[in-house]
C-alpha cells in the first residue's frame, strides 16, 4: 500500500433506505451507504450499506489482511445491512473495528449479532473470524494515525451523527442521513451554526439529499433534507465540493442529471466555486 500523504474518497453505495438495482439507476449506483475513504496507507469506512460488499472484494483481492475502522452513522439498515457479506469478515488476520454512536437502549454489538441472527440470517455472528471490536464514539473524537475524526449529532430518528474525517490539511464531512430543516428532534436551539460549523471549510461535503423540494412537503418528519436545503449548508459553510447522497429509491440517473445540471447553474448564478455533483458508486475522488 503506498503512503502517500494523499486523501481520497470512494462511494461503493451511494443509495438510501433500499437497494435500487437496476439500468434507471446503474450510473450513480443502487447499493446503500458506503464511502471510503484513503488517507495515506489508512482505511477508514463510512457506514455499512450494501456497498461495503464490492469494498469487501476489493480488499480480499490485496495480499495483506484487511485493517479498517469502520465508522457508522447510524443502525438504520440501509447503513449496517452489507456487513455479514464484508469478506474481511471471514478473515482471521483481518482487524476490524467498528466505532458508533451508541443506540438507545442496546449496543453496536447486539444489533449486529441480530442482523445476524438465525431468523434473519444463515450464519450466526460468531462465525466471523476477524479481530472484530466495537468503539463508541467519545466526545473528543478519533484519531487515527493519519487522520482525525470527529462526530456532530443530527436531526434524524435514534441517535444519528455526521462525520467530519481530516487528514493532510484535507478533510470530507460525511453526513448520509438529515433532516436541516423541519422535524422534531433533540437538537439544540443554535444547532444549525454548529452544523455550519462543522461543515465548514471541507473539501467535500457529502450530504443527504433525499427529496426535491416538492417530495418533501409530505415528507416532513421523515429524517431527510432536499437538494436545495443541502445545497444552502453548503454554500453557507464554504465547502469547495458537494455531493448529493442517500438518493431516493425513486430518482433515477436521469433525474439526477437534470437536478445536477440546475445546482451548477445555481451555483454559477450565485458566484461560487462550488463543485456540485450527485454521489457516484465507483468513483475516486482525490481531495489533496
Ligand atoms: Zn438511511
Ligand atoms: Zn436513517
Amino acid at each position: 500500500m503506498e503512503e502517500t500523504q494523499s486523501l481520497s474518497i470512494q462511494c461503493w453505495g451511494t443509495r438510501g433506505s433500499i437497494p435500487t438495482p437496476g439500468p434507471a439507476t446503474a450510473r450513480y449506483g443502487g447499493n446503500t451507504s458506503c464511502v471510503e475513504v484513503l488517507a495515506g496507507g489508512e482505511r477508514i469506512i463510512l457506514d455499512a450499506g450494501t456497498g461495503i460488499r464490492l469494498l469487501g472484494e476489493k480488499l480480499k483481492q490485496d495480499d495483506t489482511a484487511a485493517d479498517v475502522s469502520l465508522f457508522l452513522s447510524h443502525f438504520h439498515w440501509d447503513h449496517v445491512q452489507g456487513f455479514p457479506f464484508f469478506a474481511p469478515g471471514c478473515d482471521r488476520d483481518s482487524a476490524i473495528r467498528i466505532i458508533s454512536p451508541s443506540p438507545e437502549g442496546t449496543d453496536a454489538e447486539s444489533i449486529f449479532r441480530a442482523q445476524m441472527d438465525p431468523a434473519h440470517f444463515p450464519i450466526p455472528y460468531d462465525a466471523l473470524s476477524a479481530g472484530i471490536i466495537f468503539h463508541e464514539l467519545s466526545a473528543d473524537g478519533w484519531e487515527g494515525e493519519n487522520t482525525r475524526l470527529t462526530a456532530m449529532r443530527v436531526r434524524h430518528a435514534s441517535n444519528t451523527v455526521g462525520y467530519r474525517v481530516e487528514a493532510f490539511d484535507h478533510s470530507v464531512v460525511f453526513v448520509p442521513d438529515n433532516e436541516l430543516i423541519g422535524g422534531d428532534y433533540p437538537t439544540p436551539e443554535k444547532w444549525m451554526d454548529q452544523m455550519v460549523a462543522f461543515a465548514s471549510g471541507a473539501d467535500l461535503l457529502i450530504h443527504d439529499a433525499m427529496f426535491t423540494a416538492e417530495e418533501y412537503r409530505s415528507r416532513e418528519g421523515w429524517g431527510h433534507s432536499t437538494f436545495s436545503q443541502a445545497f444552502d449548508l453548503a454554500e453557507k459553510a464554504g465547502v469547495r465540493g458537494l455531493q448529493f447522497f442517500h438518493h431516493s429509491p425513486h430518482r433515477s440517473d436521469s433525474d439526477l442529471d437534470r437536478i445536477v445540471q440546475h445546482f451548477r447553474e445555481q451555483a454559477g448564478a450565485r458566484g461560487l466555486s462550488l463543485k456540485v455533483q450527485a454521489a457516484t458508486e465507483g468513483v475516486r475522488l482525490n481531495l489533496g
